[in-house]
């Protein structure tokens, strides 16, 4: 059967590069995701001090992925394309910690999207039709092709070919009443958890004698895994005074506390910041996100950097299945898309 029209599921990394690559090859493409915004894990989260309201001070906290990094010539080469477009932009962060991170980016070798985390996704999708909003509940195989139901959903059938590009244990959901495989091979992935501190204090570093020498700091013992001076980044608002953190606990913590109620899990990172800068801070805001499926922590890639049934019209991609992170999602979702092209 010729595939003419596309469902993707899940508007991240793995969905748009999946979504791209199809609507480039003339597919009649629809993406699909149960957020209000794009990007997935590539997140972004803004507010405004209640004391900066009506100075249109509007923070941003890139509480997901950081940043990533390349290591496939077809991703860099994909990255000098967006690159000139405004899309991304590449940033050497000045790294202070004990130990050397395992997630230290090198130099010359990391990324961030502009003007936030999710800008990469919003211009590949460009002139794809996108539907946000929807969480899919069912797939449902009829002879005119798929349709798809759940909340929020416009009407959602037809379609030739259905490419599920979310995490492995929403998927699974999914695929139960179809394929018994792939629902346990996607429930037997480990996806780890992270709860995110993402704050505004008086800038400890205000000082001059006393001055940042760091952008990223990785304390050398839990429960906090890396902090981030937000307002450091290349494109990020930055403002007199303020200092802008997205602290990340470790796995093992957040392991530990991950059915903790918000309130405690933030006194806690908030303490746990405090420690690592040597000092009290003066809060001014304070918000936590608990990813209950931060990053794939699988020991190897897959053997198949995505999964396709040609004869049902039926695909999976994502960080799990490309290796982990936004370099795996991007090689998945691409991979996927050239699978369905056949
Ligand atoms: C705290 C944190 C730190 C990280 N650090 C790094 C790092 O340093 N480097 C790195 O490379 N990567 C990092 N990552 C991982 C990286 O963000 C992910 O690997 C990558 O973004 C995954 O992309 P994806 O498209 O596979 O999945 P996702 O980004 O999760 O996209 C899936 C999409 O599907 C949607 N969805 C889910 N269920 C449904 C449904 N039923 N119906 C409709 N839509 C649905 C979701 O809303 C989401 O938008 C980090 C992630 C987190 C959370």
């Amino acid at each position: 059967m010729k595939i003419q029209r596309v469902a993707v599921i899940g508007a991240g990394m793995a969905g748009a590069a999946c979504a791209r690559q199809l609507a480039d090859a003339g597919l009649d493409v629809t993406v699909f995701d149960k957020s209000r915004g794009l990007g997935g894990r590539m997140a972004t989260r803004r507010a405004v001090l209640p004391q900066d309201a009506s100075a249109d001070q509007t923070l941003t906290f890139d509480h997901g992925a950081p940043w990533w990094v390349s290591s496939t010539s077809n991703f860099a080469e994909f990255l000098k394309t967006a690159e000139a477009q405004g899309a991304v932009v590449q940033w050497t962060p000045r790294m202070k910690g004990q130990s050397a991170h395992e997630r230290a980016p090198s130099e010359s070798q990391s990324w961030v999207a502009q003007p936030d985390m999710p800008g990469l996704v919003r211009w590949m999708l460009q002139g794809i039709a996108v539907h946000t909003g929807c969480t899919i509940g069912a797939l449902h195989r009829q002879e005119s092709g798929w349709e798809l139901t759940g909340d929020g959903m416009p009407a959602a059938s037809g379609f030739d070919a259905v490419a599920v590009a979310i995490p492995p244990a929403q998927a699974a959901a999914l695929w139960a009443p179809h394929t018994a495989d792939w629902t346990a091979r996607a429930q037997a992935q480990h996806m780890s958890p992270c709860w995110t501190l993402m704050g505004v204090t008086d800038d400890p570093f205000n000082k001059p004698a006393a001055g940042a020498t760091w952008d990223v700091l990785t304390p050398a013992s839990g429960p906090l895994s890396l902090v981030v001076r937000q307002d450091g980044k290349p494109g990020r608002p930055a403002h007199a005074g303020q200092a802008h953190w997205v602290a990340h606990a470790t796995v093992d913590w957040t392991e530990q506390h991950l059915e903790s109620a918000p309130d405690g899990a933030m006194a806690a990172l908030k303490a746990a910041l405090e420690s690592a800068l040597g000092g009290a801070l003066t809060w001014r805001h304070a918000v936590v996100h608990r990813w209950r499926y931060a990053q794939w922590s699988g020991a190897a890639p897959q053997s198949m950097p995505c999964w396709w049934d040609g004869s049902a019209g039926l695909g999976a991609c994502g960080d799990y299945l490309g290796g982990g992170g936004v370099e795996g999602a991007w090689l998945s979702g691409g991979n996927l898309a050239r699978a369905i092209l056949g």
